[in-house]
């Protein structure tokens, strides 16, 4: 019971350190969730502006695009000078657009707003210019990215087609965006040093990107098909990749664009995002760590010191219980448990036997011997009888004086006899030399032995007082001997 306070004091306090340890841990899981969804929203949120931005570009390439041509279409390429200042005061208003081109039906450079065009400079090879050859269609046109023929950067095609009188094919007009326009668009934009931002064509074509990466642009990125399921599935989306390029994981914001035909993707390395939590929960965690680890020394110290208490409340427990010249339990004990197996005798209808012990002279050994003699004889006569008894729940105790007690719960009349003539003999054995005790001049002892089975009445003072009369009756009768009480009511007809 008492040794539990201590056990009980250890899982408290350890409880306690796992428990506020766990929490910690627990809040720094969910945090890194919250960080990581958080991320994934900025990148979500920085993609569609982004698109919008990619989209507001295309549609002014649109409307300069829609006014060069409506001028074309009703005044010709005739007076091509004139077109020309139209064109370079257009890109001086709208630092948007690259350039403005004109190109006539075989492809020839008509004006631009170029500062010089190249000599017998063709632009009939183009994609962009095939496509409009070949489809009727008046809708703007944002082509794959080429090296310009003017300047040699990547740039971005946006053209239509411009129409005969007739409805036949008369020629392209093309702004180009440049590709570094964009990737400088996106330089304010904190990213980190894994993350990256690209401009897509719907087929997957990097026609941008930040960090700037000329080798890639015009590369397809398209062929995965998780590119394509993504984007046919929903228009502005995150998901989480690992680059086959570098291995870092990446979480990754799209959207499309409302009316061009383009993709923003903002990238972001998670590890990268995630190291302003990692560095707060591993201060975190090392506090709550050493706090836990200070709670727990405290704890350890507690629980050592009630173990101590303990300790000390056990020893004063045994010395209140036992006889410190002998070691024998003490009257005390001895009444407390004749007590208690009287009332278990009287439940359970059982025998209680108690023997009465006395040294024969001993003040005649004291005289003879001196005390510290008599003091020794004490101790050894009580490990005899000590010996004596082997049944747990037997019971040897220093009565008194030269006085012993042996508690036997539940002996027969014949165990009582044989337990007190194995204690009278284990004294003879001692062999200790008694010059005025009886005639066999060794110390030896008496015996009184009585039995009961307790009735709804007695106590056990009867018990004591028929073993002692009993003790009395030995003496008499010569001392170094047993004798037994007459059988007390009713313990003859169960035990005996
Ligand atoms: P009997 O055979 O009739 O029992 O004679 P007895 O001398 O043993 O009986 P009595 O009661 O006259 O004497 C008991 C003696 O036991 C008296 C006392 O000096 C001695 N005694 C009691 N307690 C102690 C003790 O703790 N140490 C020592 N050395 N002697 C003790
Ligand atoms: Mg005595
Ligand atoms: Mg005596």
């Amino acid at each position: 019971m008492r040794r539990s306070l201590a056990l009980w004091a250890a899982i408290f306090v350890c409880a306690l350190c796992c428990s506020f340890f766990g929490l910690e841990v627990w809040r720094a899981w969910r945090e890194r969730d919250t960080e990581i969804r958080r991320t994934e929203e900025m990148t979500l949120t920085l993609a569609r502006s982004l698109a919008q931005h990619a989209d507001d570009t295309v549609g002014i390439a649109g409307l300069a695009l829609a006014d060069l041509v409506e001028r074309v279409e009703a005044d010709g390429m005739g007076d091509r000078e004139r077109l020309t200042r139209l064109m370079v005061s257009a890109v001086a208003t709208m630092p948007r657009l690259g350039g403005l081109f004109l190109f006539d039906a075989e492809g020839r450079w008509m004006a631009s707003s170029a500062p010089a065009s190249p000599a017998n400079a063709n632009n009939g090879d183009r994609d962009y210019f095939q496509r409009h050859k070949a489809d009727p269609g008046r809708a703007v046109a944002v082509g794959k990215p080429v090296r310009s023929r003017s300047r040699g950067h990547w740039i971005i095609p946006v053209s239509r087609r411009i129409d005969a009188p007739d409805g036949s094919f008369a020629g392209v007009a093309l702004v180009t965006l440049a590709a570094s326009y964009f990737s400088d668009t996106y330089v304010p934009f904190r990213i980190g040093e894994k993350g990256s931002v690209a401009l897509l064509g719907l087929d997957g074509t990097l026609l941008s990107r930040l960090p700037v990466d000329e080798g890639r642009i015009g590369s397809n990125l398209g062929h995965s098909p998780v590119f394509r399921r993504r984007l046919q599935r929903a228009r502005t989306g995150t998901y989480t990749s690992v680059s086959t390029l570098d291995g870092v994981e990446r979480l990754s914001g799209y959207s499309r664009a409302a009316q061009a035909p383009l993709v923003v993707v903002v990238a972001v390395g998670r590890d990268e995002a995630l190291a302003p939590w990692r560095r707060d929960t591993l201060t975190r965690l090392g506090a709550a760590g050493l706090i836990s680890l200070f709670v727990g020394a405290l704890g350890a110290w507690l629980v050592r010191l009630i173990r101590r208490q303990e300790a000390v409340e056990a020893q004063l427990q045994a010395m209140a219980t036992t006889d410190g010249l002998t070691g024998l339990a003490n009257r005390r004990s001895l009444d407390a448990a004749l007590e208690r197996e009287w009332r278990r005798a009287a439940r359970s209808g059982t025998a209680v036997a108690l023997l009465l012990v006395d040294i024969d002279h001993f003040k005649a050994f004291n005289d003879a011997y001196g005390h510290p003699e008599g003091d020794a004889c004490l101790a050894a006569v009580a490990g005899a009888l000590a010996g004596a008894v082997r049944r747990s729940g037997d019971l040897a105790a220093r009565y008194g004086g030269e006085e012993f007690a042996l508690l036997l719960p539940g002996a027969t009349a014949e165990e009582v006899r044989l337990v007190a003539e194995a204690a009278r003999e284990a004294v003879a054995r001692l062999g200790r030399p008694h010059a005025h005790g009886p005639a066999s001049g060794r110390v030896s002892v008496s015996v009184g032995a009585a039995a009961a089975v307790p009735g709804p009445v007695e106590g056990p003072a009867l018990l004591v007082a028929a073993a002692d009369a009993a003790l009395y009756r030995a003496k008499r009768e010569g001392r170094d001997r047993v004798a037994v009480a007459p059988s007390l009511a009713g313990f003859a007809r169960r035990a005996g």
